[in-house]
């Protein structure tokens, strides 16, 4: 596998999502860190945007609503390129109609190497990284690999 890297970017394109139980933790979170996060391009699930537009003078791109494809909106931009940070604060103690599409979103962050926060400690420490404030060239694994072995398998 050849080691490629993402282009350095110093805005970055950040997911905001949190369940149900979790809201309040992300909007306490989102609070505290909201004059950093303004310098950044935000999107969120459905409610969790909605709510945060509410409470903080914030520009959010909104996705759908979880259950509804909102995790798999922001896994489809993850694997396009388009997200280089994920705040997923998951519920660890509900189970929900989209069990599914919360694992899918937590895969396919590590799939392309996403710095993803669950809970607030990791967010504190993701966000007051001195690699927030520069230009970070992220290390972009490389599928070519993984492509070609499905090729071979089609053709044999
Ligand atoms: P919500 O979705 O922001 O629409 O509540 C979050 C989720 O359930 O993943």
């Amino acid at each position: 596998m050849n080691d490629k890297r993402a282009p350095k970017i110093k805005k970055k394109k950040i997911a905001l999502v949190a369940h149900d139980n979790k809201k309040r933790d992300l909007l306490e979170w989102v609070k505290f860190n909201r004059e950093f996060l303004k310098k950044h391009e935000l999107y969120a699930t459905g409610t969790t945007g909605k709510l945060l537009t509410k409470e903080f003078d914030l520009k959010i791109n909104y996705l759908q609503s979880g259950p509804l494809g909102g995790d798999l909106q922001v896994g489809a931009k993850i694997s396009e390129g388009n997200i280089d940070l994920l705040i997923f604060f998951w519920d660890p103690l509900e189970p929900m109609p989209h069990d599914t599409d919360v694992k899918a979103l937590l895969r396919i962050s590590v799939v392309w190497n996403i710095p993803l926060a669950c809970n607030r400690a990791s967010a504190d420490y993701i966000i007051s990284s001195p690699l927030m404030h520069e230009k970070y060239e992220r290390f972009l694994p490389d599928y070519e690999d993984y492509k070609e072995r499905f090729k071979e398998k089609l053709s044999s």
